[in-house]
């Protein structure tokens, strides 16, 4: 699967956000090492810290599944990430980030995206 391909699945994805507050609706496709696609959309809350970013959702759902850290190549999303899910990129060793922003699509390492990470 290209990268274009895999952003596309983001894009389509995203029509399932549940985004009532922003309208703004966000999906993240993450291509794991045996192939298989896994995806998350952002699900927002009334009270507006507790919503989950598309990442997030995804990478939850990776782990349900039985993917741990390590286990994926790509994770595509329709937008850029915020600080708290470069965390989370970093924290899945992602290989590579592939997003939307403005008019480009943008293609960073984790260690670009996240530069410095914490080390014990
Ligand atoms: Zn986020």
């Amino acid at each position: 699967m290209t990268d274009q391909e895999l952003l596309e699945r983001a894009d389509t994805i995203a029509g399932r956000a549940y985004a009532p507050y922003s309208g703004f609706h966000v999906g993240c496709a993450v291509l794991c090492r045996d192939g298989e696609v896994v995806e998350g959309v952002n699900v927002e809350n009334g009270a507006y810290p507790l919503g989950v970013c598309a990442e997030r959702a995804a990478f939850s759902c990776a782990i349900v599944a039985g993917y741990g850290p390590g286990d994926f190549v790509v994770a595509a999303i329709t937008a850029s990430p915020c600080g708290g899910c470069r965390q989370w990129l970093a924290e899945m060793r992602v290989e590579r980030v592939v997003f939307r922003n403005g008019g480009r699509v943008v293609e960073m390492t984790v260690d670009e995206i996240l530069p410095e990470q914490f080390e014990l």
